[in-house]
Parts: C-alpha cells; sequence; structure tokens
C-alpha cells in the first residue's frame, strides 16, 4: 500500500479562500472588517518571523492586522494593561500573544486576561472548558486544522478508534477532545505511555504530536491507518545543512497507512489558516452574524 500524501498546503489554500471571501462579505454587506492583533514580547528571532508572517496572512485575507511589540523587559501589567485595551477595541476580534513569553511573565495569567470571545488561539481557560464540556468555543488552531484534514478524508470519524501522542495544551489535549467530539475512540499516549507501539498498531486515526525526530516507526502504523504528523523537527542532513523530519518516520509509514500528512507542508500550512478562520469566526460571533460554513466546530 502506498499512502495518499494529505496535502496541507493546498488544503490551507482552500481555507484561506474561503476565509478572504467571507471578508469580503462582511466588508460589503456589514461594514464589518476583521481584525487581528498579534502582541509580540521581546525579541526572539523565531517569534519575530511567525508574527510578521501572521501579519501579512492576515492583511493579505483583506483583514486588519495590528501589530503590538514590546520590549523583552516589559512589565506585567504593561501587558495586561495592553491587552485590556485590545480586549475593549471594537476594530479588534481576535487578540494572539506569542508564546513563549519572556521568563518573568506568566504565561497562563496573560493568556487569561484575554477576552474569551477574542481568544482566537483558544488557549485561555474558558475556551479550554468549552471545548471539554462539548459546548462552541474558539478552538486551538493547530488541532483545528487536523481535525479537517480527518473531516474530509474520512467524511465520519464516529467509532475510529485514535490515538494521541502528545498530551500538551495547545496540540494533544485539545486534540483528543476534538477527536472525542466527533465520536472516536480515543487513547492519549505521552512519554510515560507503557507499550506505545501497541497502541499505536490498533489505531485507524494516529495523531503525533510529540517533537522527537521520527519517534514512531512506519511499521507500528496500522494498514490503512490516517497519520497526522505535527511534529516539527530540525535534523543534520549532513554536509553541514539540516532538513525538517516529523515525528513519524515517513517512508515506511507511507509503505503501509491509507493516508499521511507530509512534513513539510502538511498541518502547519493549516495552523496558519486556522488562525485566520478564528478570526473570522470570532469577528462574526462578537458582531451576532452568521459563522462562515466550515472553518469552525
Ligand atoms: P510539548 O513539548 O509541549 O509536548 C510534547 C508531548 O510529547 C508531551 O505531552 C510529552 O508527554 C510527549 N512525549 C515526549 N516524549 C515522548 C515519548 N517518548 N513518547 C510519547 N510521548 C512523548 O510539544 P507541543 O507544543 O505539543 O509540540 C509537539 C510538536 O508539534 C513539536 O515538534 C512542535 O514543534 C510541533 N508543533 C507544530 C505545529 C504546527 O503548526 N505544525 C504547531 C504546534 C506544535
Amino acid at each position: 500500500m502506498t499512502a495518499e500524501i494529505i496535502d496541507g498546503k493546498g488544503f490551507a489554500a482552500k481555507v484561506t479562500d474561503r476565509v478572504a471571501d467571507h471578508v469580503s462579505r462582511l466588508k460589503t454587506d456589514h461594514g464589518v472588517t476583521p481584525g487581528l492583533a498579534v502582541v509580540l514580547v521581546g525579541e526572539d528571532p523565531a517569534s519575530q518571523v511567525y508574527v510578521s508572517s501572521k501579519g501579512k496572512r492576515t492583511k493579505e485575507s483583506g483583514m486588519a492586522s495590528f501589530e503590538h511589540r514590546l520590549d523583552a523587559a516589559a512589565s506585567e501589567m504593561d501587558l495586561l494593561n495592553l491587552i485590556e485595551r485590545l480586549n475593549g477595541d471594537p476594530a479588534v476580534h481576535g487578540i494572539l500573544v506569542q508564546l513563549p513569553l519572556p521568563g518573568h511573565l506568566d504565561d497562563a495569567k496573560v493568556i487569561n486576561a484575554i477576552a474569551p470571545e477574542k481568544d482566537v488561539d483558544g488557549f485561555h481557560v474558558s475556551n479550554v472548558g468549552l471545548l471539554g464540556t462539548g459546548q462552541k468555543s474558539m478552538v486551538p488552531c493547530t488541532p483545528l486544522g487536523c481535525l479537517m484534514m480527518l473531516r474530509e478524508r474520512h467524511g465520519s470519524l464516529s467509532g475510529l478508534d485514535a490515538v494521541v501522542i502528545g498530551r500538551s495544551n495547545i496540540v494533544g489535549k485539545p486534540m483528543a477532545q476534538l477527536l472525542l467530539g466527533d465520536s472516536c475512540t480515543v487513547t492519549v499516549a505521552h512519554s510515560r505511555t507503557k507499550d506505545l507501539p501497541e497502541v499505536v498498531r490498533r489505531a485507524d486515526i494516529v495523531v503525533a504530536a510529540v517533537g522527537r525526530p521520527e519517534i514512531v516507526p512506519g511499521g507500528w502504523i496500522k494498514e490503512g491507518a490516517t497519520v497526522i504528523d505535527v511534529g516539527i523537527n530540525r535534523v543534520d542532513a549532513g554536509g553541514g545543512k539540516t532538513r525538517l523530519v516529523g515525528d513519524v518516520e515517513f517512508d515506511g509509514a507511507r509503505r503501509r497507512a491509507g493516508a499521511i500528512t507530509p512534513v513539510p507542508g502538511g498541518v502547519g500550512p493549516m495552523t496558519i489558516a486556522c488562525l485566520l478562520a478564528n478570526t473570522v469566526t470570532a469577528c462574526c460571533r462578537i458582531n451576532g452574524l452568521p459563522e462562515p460554513e466550515g472553518l469552525a466546530v
């Protein structure tokens, strides 16, 4: 068997097109322009790249982008004051604080200061609770993108055995909640799981979110399973070069799986597309307008 490659890049382009269509309709029919504010504290080079690219993509889809860069030494009060101002700003429908924050700032306190309806990352404790109790919430972007790709491939996920490897608050746990919401039988595996090969072998759906290069050998994958590889790992490619690999050994898994996301070009592009989707969804909910089809759960 040779797995179908799930084209995350192509799928993300379709989601982004749908977002742009809806943004244009919101502008012409309702005079509303969705706006996303991204807050960066400090000069971490990777975070700077992410923030610039989020701003660029936001503008490309017709939305307003607001960038706030604070000095690495900014106080908690400076940051909380900024968030309070953005919470009350009617031009801002989504607020994202780029993580990780410098060590002297408390991530949880800062995230929980964001108005839940503007929390487009879905990390606020209210959104976590709403998702956990099966209510309408803002859903974290990476798991939302994974769910969209799974629904596209399977239609109904009801009754399928799913394993999520990794239990982080940003990927593993919300992914497990979403799969449960779609009536999968869900196992969450993690660093203390006793027999990971056995857990993976019985899964119809494998979502790997560990951050260890090729920790899942292809031979573990059940014939015909769908593999969603969230991991992004930079490894030595020889000759002083590096390359990106996922958490799943791609070539081996491809020979057994029914479908698999590549790294790069799989989950990554869907994450930013879902950030744009969440911003439009937040804008519609805040303004009491109908939400676009298929961009939220
Ligand atoms: P994290 O470090 O917060 O969590 C990793 C999880 O893996 C932990 O829950 C841990 O229990 C589990 N784990 C560690 N070692 C394990 C082992 N040997 N066996 C089984 N489980 C083990 O990481 P995260 O933030 O959830 O990210 C995971 C990966 O996904 C990283 O590579 C990250 O770069 C990537 N990521 C990608 C995107 C994207 O858009 N594509 C978004 C977020 C994260």
